[in-house]
Formats: C-alpha cells, structure tokens, sequence
C-alpha cells in the first residue's frame, strides 16, 4: 500500500469539504425526536419539495431508508420485487428478511433495469400458498447496473402495474439526483409515480452521513415510528443534517462534473488490451470494467493499481468498478487510466 492517492472506490469515501464543516458548525440544532432540530426540519421540508412528496423523515442511512419503506408497506411473510442486482437485496444484510419478514423476488434485468412484462410475471395471483407481493422497488439510478438511468417510459409502465395490482412503489434514490443531472428530467417528475422515495447524502453529494425518505403524511406518521422503533430517532441531528442542506445547494450541479469524468475515463481505458467497459455508454458516476481478458484476476489489478496508489472496487473475480466523485478531478481520471494501462501492459 502506497499514500493513497486518487480513490475511486465509491463516493461515499468523499471527505467533507471545510466549507460544509463550517456550516456543520454553525448549525442551528434541537431535539430532533421531538421535532425540534430547525436545520432537521429545513432539509426534510427542502427535499419534500425537491421530491414533490407531502412530508420527508431525516434517517441516519439510506439502508435504513429501504428498510422502514420495506417495514411500512409490508407486513411478515409478504414478498418485494426487486432486480437481482438491487442494493435492498445484496448489500442491506438480508435486513428485509430478518427485520421486515419480507421475502425479495429478483428480477433480471439489463443493467439492473428490468421491464414490465418481468414485473408482471412475478406478481402473485392470490393464494393461500403464495406470499403476497406487497412492494416494487426501482434502484434510480441502478448502481450495480453500471448507474444506469431508468428511463420515464420505463418508470411509468412499472407504476401501471404497480398502480393496477394495488402494490407500492418505493424508489430506491441513492443517487436520484446522479440521474436528474444526466437527464434534465426533474426529480419531482421521476418520483411523482412513486409512494416513497429517499436520496442519499454521504453519495455524491458528499456529506458524511445520512438519508431523507419522502411520502405521503400518513406514509411518513408510520415510518416515523419505525425510526423510532429501530433506534433512529435522533437528538441534535441538525449537525449532520446541515451539510445535507449545504450539499442540496452546492453539489448537486457538480454532479455533472463526476459523470464527464466517468466518461473521460471509460474512453481513456477504451483501447486498453484485455479491458472491456460493460456500462457503455456511461450515463453517471460509474465504470464497470471486465478485466478477464487482461490474464489478471480484479483483485490482482486491484491491489497492483493499490500499490501505485490508485483505489479501485472489484466485485467478483472480473469485474472491477470505478466511480468518480468530488474528491477526484479530470486530471486524477487520466492519470488512473494510465496507471491501470500500465499495471494491464506490464502484466
Ligand atoms: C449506498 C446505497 C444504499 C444504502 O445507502 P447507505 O446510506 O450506504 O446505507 C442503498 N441503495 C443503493 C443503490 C446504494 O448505492
């Protein structure tokens, strides 16, 4: 391991910036269980709005977010249709399972985009043998889809059948805003078909910890007990929920900036023998790269990439990810592609 250098692991490895640590300071704070932190309440009424939804709960993780969504419109025994590449199905601990008694139906679908003819095929017909499907879950954008963009048209015939089964539609929006940046579509217009849908802070928007989940009053009522319940309500949160605000004004345009550089890099490592960018065309902050055809395993490009002090994800034994955030630049990008063509060409 050298001094790490340029990391492009994840953006949640960003580091807040002195000048959302100075409005973290200043921040006007209050009991926050009890509805009284101002700087909580400022940002849980900034991303209602932002989200077109009626009232919005402040939550430690995005994880918890999934969670309480799963706990309010399920109950024990019922099931979720999901893509088999879903966050809320791999990486959340099986919690839907273990907390929420909820059982996940994966779909496959291309890029962690599946279409409604899935949807439809997995939605039970009543019965008393079957679980009961409850709740589809759309990852916006697809984060282990390479952050592809679910497309409205997409969105909206998922929400037909969502709408037609009386099933809820919970958006997973960890990077939501990722996906409103690229598009130009409105972040009101990708939730309004939707009964939840939270975005994360300490992604690309770089604060340090936390999520906001959006609904409904009476959705919101009960996710609120469950926060509870689960030992999420908080006291002088407004610490942490002011670099949300900060954030919400400085570093959502920026954005753009992440997805030109996840771009610059997929064509900088286009050419490099054995290397195979499978999100082409790279629509937001991410690049997976399939290095089996390099002789190396991900995790061998991993740790010599490491040694020259470049961090890089790798998720199975040839697939690496790559994602850029804004503690990285144009110029740490190419230098990373350069790097990553020597470790290839020298072997
Ligand atoms: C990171 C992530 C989550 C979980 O968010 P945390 O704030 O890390 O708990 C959920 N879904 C997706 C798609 C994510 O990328």
């Amino acid at each position: 391991m050298s001094n790490l250098t340029i990391n492009l692991y994840s953006d949640t490895q960003t580091q807040p910036t002195s000048e959302m640590r100075a409005t973290m300071a200043k921040a006007i704070v209050g009991d926050e269980q009890a509805g009284l932190d101002a700087s909580v309440n400022k940002l849980c009424s900034m991303v209602a709005e932002l989200l077109g939804k009626e009232n919005a709960l402040f939550l430690p993780s995005g994880t918890m977010c999934n969670l309480i969504a799963t706990l309010v419109w399920c109950r024990s025994g019922d099931e979720i249709i999901a893509d088999g590449s879903s966050h809320i199905r791999n990486s959340e601990a099986g919690g839907a399972a273990a907390i929420a008694g909820v059982t996940t139906s994966p779909l496959s679908g291309v890029n962690g985009i599946y279409t409604a003819e899935q949807v439809l095929a997995a939605v039970r017909t009543p019965s008393r043998y079957s679980p009961r499907t409850r709740m589809i879950s759309i990852e916006q954008t697809a984060n282990r889809g390479g952050g592809k963009i679910w497309s409205m048209d997409s969105i909206r015939e998922v929400a037909e059948i969502a709408s037609a089964n009386a099933l809820s539609l919970h958006m997973d929006g960890a990077r939501l805003l990722n996906a409103v940046v690229a598009s130009g579509i409105s972040a009101h217009e990708y939730a309004e078909p939707f009964d939840s849908v939270w975005i994360d802070l300490s992604k690309g928007l770089g604060c340090p910890i936390g999520a906001v989940l959006t609904g409904s009053n009476n959705f919101i009522q009960d996710a609120w007990q469950w926060k509870h319940r689960l030992g999420g309500a908080m006291r002088q949160a407004g610490v942490v929920a002011s670099a949300g605000i900060y954030a919400l004004e400085y570093n959502v345009d920026r954005l753009a900036d992440d997805h030109r550089n996840a771009r610059l890099f997929s064509r900088q490592i286009s050419d490099i023998p054995g290397i195979v960018v499978e999100n082409e065309p790279v629509e937001t902050n991410m690049v997976y790269i399939d290095v089996s055809g390099t002789g190396m395993s991900a995790l061998q490009v991993s740790d010599r990439m490491d040694s020259l002090g470049v961090r890089l994800d790798h998720d199975n034994i040839a697939r690496m990810r790559v994602v850029t955030h804004l503690d990285v630049g144009r110029k740490d990008v190419v230098e990373a592609a350069k790097l990553l063509r020597k470790v290839v060409c020298s072997g």
